[in-house]
């Protein structure tokens, strides 16, 4: 069975976290979907995200009615930072027989040369990448690293011109969040407040 891999920081979780994977998932067969939140990105400095509770409850709201696609709590379990290398060898332990394909934006691809063990994280999985705004078209930064090109399929699953930095924008400066994140996220980031300025969040 073919398992997608798809982590990310999820603060918050919005379509473009959703509809490019569902493209994935029906295109490489991926039978299921395991979502793998950050502690903290190894991407993104020293920021730090919402706390994982939030950022976890969201992701829960927004998986609800696809039983195929779950949340995977591996890499908040560990010390930060969180490395793909580590979590993709504790999946494949759990899952031995399965196939791994590891997603990701074509902008955090364009990264992929400067991760950790990257070797080794294709020894594992193939990569399945889907091409974000404005990184699209003539903009994706394949990087050079062996075996790459064998285990990668860069994709294009519809631009969602839509980014977590957005919505947490939009949110602070009162604007809507309109067609963003699902209607469940919409309402629990009212409730809860977050993202607003001036509210304990993290
Ligand atoms: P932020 O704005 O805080 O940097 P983000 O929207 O990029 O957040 P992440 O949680 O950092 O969200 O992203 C997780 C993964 O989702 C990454 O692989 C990223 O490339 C991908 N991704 C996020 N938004 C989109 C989008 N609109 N289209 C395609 N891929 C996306």
């Amino acid at each position: 069975m073919r398992i997608g891999v798809f982590g990310g920081t999820f603060d918050p979780v919005h379509f473009g976290h959703l509809l490019p994977v569902e493209a994935a998932a029906m295109k490489f067969q991926l039978r299921r979907v395991f979502y793998v939140p950050a502690r903290l990105s190894p991407h993104k400095g020293d920021t730090k995200p919402t706390d994982a509770r939030h950022r976890v409850a969201m992701l829960a709201l927004a998986l609800e009615g696809r039983p195929d696609w779950s949340i995977d709590l591996e890499e908040l379990d560990r010390e930060p930072p969180s490395y793909t290398i580590d979590t993709l060898r504790a999946v494949a332990a759990r899952h031995p027989d399965d196939e791994l394909w590891l997603l990701m934006g074509t902008d955090i691809l364009a990264g992929f040369d400067r991760w950790r063990e990257p070797e080794a994280i294709l020894s594992i999985a193939r990569i399945a990448a889907f091409q974000r705004e404005p990184f699209a078209g003539a903009n994706v930064r394949v990087p050079v690293v062996p075996g790459l090109a064998d285990r990668l399929s860069v994709f294009d699953a519809g631009s969602v011109k839509i980014s977590a930095t957005d919505v947490r924008n939009a949110l602070a400066e009162g604007r809507s969040i309109g067609g963003k994140v699902p209607g469940p996220v919409a309402e629990y980031m009212t409730k809860q407040g977050l993202y607003k300025p001036g509210m304990s969040q993290r």
